[in-house]
């Protein structure tokens, strides 16, 4: 079949898997120029292994430092001649690319909130890898199934205490229009908490330190977003910020728990980017779109896989040392959160409107970005040719 984007609201619907593969493997070019990684993980669980952050350090790991690696996700299989989801597509590439470097990549697809899927990670561990030297918690999800109580969450991304009103990007319509959110109710704080805040990081790490399958000196890192006040109603301050406290809190605990064996706990602060998650959150796509514009004049733009490159080599692995801020954590939004780079979005934010969006932003390079994520516009690929959408992870 010919597949083509179909964009509804912020998801684009098909995949392609040609254009998801070649975006792997542009990301495995960028590590690997960057040469090996020393001292690097050697076995590596990632929670969210398919698309994002998560699929990034997945491939920093195998492609930078030489890991085997356990990826986990919630993906959807091609069915019915309807192309699979991006993630099945990235990470049935990810594991043929891994397999020809010789490295061991398995995956398990489900909901990796449910204790099932947490045993079957184990198994796979205990059976294929020993012991694993690095856990990345990269999940980002709407809701989340809480093993003991049955109960189902859901997160939401509003403001808290009051309204918030702020020029939002219609990224479908190419329109500014300002947008109202009313603020969170208790349940709807809660909520947001239970599906991503720091329990179900916690749960995983309890689960398997009780299994024996992490290893002495083990490394856990979960990431986090703050960005600029502009956005901190909806996003620091918001629900999705409370929930990234609570990950914040649960960092410090796991830390002191695996410092027992010489382990480590800890929460990288990363850039804003185009995902799938991020696009769904009100007034971030503008925000970006400016940004982009901001960090590429400076020569300074990165996208998942720079950042995690950047947050390996100069931080938690390379002979370099964490540098951790304030609050405990590393941050690799360092070069976004510049005065420089703050005080230029600053200025062109009040200015952009419908007219003005192509002239004040990278709205271009955030459309060309996010149709990336699902495999679209990548160089290389031939869009008009037939593809089989049914695609199989080698044996
Ligand atoms: P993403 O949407 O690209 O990836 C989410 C991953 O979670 C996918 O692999 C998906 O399959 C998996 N997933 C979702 N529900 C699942 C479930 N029930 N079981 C198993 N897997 C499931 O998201 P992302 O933007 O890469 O976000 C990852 C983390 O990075 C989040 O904590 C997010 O807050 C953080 N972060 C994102 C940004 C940004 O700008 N996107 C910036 C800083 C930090």
């Amino acid at each position: 079949m010919i597949i083509k984007p179909r964009i509804r609201g912020f998801v684009c619907i098909t995949a392609h898997p040609e254009g998801c593969a070649q975006h792997v493997r542009d990301q495995i070019a960028v590590v690997r120029k960057n040469g090996p990684i020393k001292d690097g993980p050697k076995k590596v669980l990632v929670l969210g292994a398919s698309t994002g952050y998560g699929l990034s350090t997945r491939i920093v790991s195998a492609f930078g430092a030489g890991a085997d690696t356990l990826g986990v996700f919630f993906e959807r299989p091609a069915s019915n001649g309807k192309p699979a989801s991006a993630g099945w597509y990235n990470s049935v590439a990810f594991e043929e690319e891994a397999k020809k470097e010789g490295l061991y990549a398995k995956s398990i697809n489900g909901d990796a909130f449910s204790d099932d899927l947490k045993q079957q990670a184990i198994e796979t561990i205990k059976q294929d890898l020993g012991q694993v030297d690095l856990v990345i918690y990269s999940l980002a999800a709407p809701r989340r199934t809480d093993p003991v109580t049955g109960e189902t969450y859901r997160s939401t991304l509003k403001p808290i205490g009051k309204p918030f009103t702020a020029n939002n990007l219609d990224t479908d319509k190419k329109q500014i229009q300002p947008v109202s959110i009313e603020p969170a109710t208790e349940e709807e704080i809660s909520g947001t908490v239970k599906v991503m805040g720091g329990e179900d990081w916690e749960r995983w790490m309890t689960q398997l330190e009780a299994a024996g399958v992490l290893a002495e000196g083990c490394t856990t890192i979960a990431y986090d977003y703050i960005g600029p006040e502009v956005t901190w109603p909806v996003y620091h301050e918001g629900t999705i910020g409370a929930a990234k406290q609570h990950l914040r809190d649960t960092a410090a605990r796991l830390d002191a728990n695996l410092k027992v064996n010489r382990g480590r706990a800890f929460i990288s602060v990363n850039k804003a980017v185009v995902t799938q998650a991020s696009s769904a959150i009100p007034v971030v796509p503008l925000y970006i779109s400016i940004l982009f514009k901001v960090m590429k004049e400076k020569g300074l733009h990165e996208d998942t896989i720079e950042q995690i490159d950047r947050l390996f080599r100069t931080q938690a692995y390379n002979d370099a040392a964490l540098d951790f801020d304030d609050e405990g954590r590393v941050r690799m939004d360092d070069w976004e959160m510049r005065d420089d780079i703050q005080a230029a979005v600053r200025e062109v934010w009040p200015q952009v409107k419908t007219e003005t969006i192509d002239e004040l932003t990278d709205f271009a390079g955030y459309q060309e970005n996010f149709l990336r994520l699902f495999g679209f516009g990548l160089e290389g690929v031939d869009y008009e040719a037939d593809v089989d959408p049914e695609r199989e992870f080698p044996a």
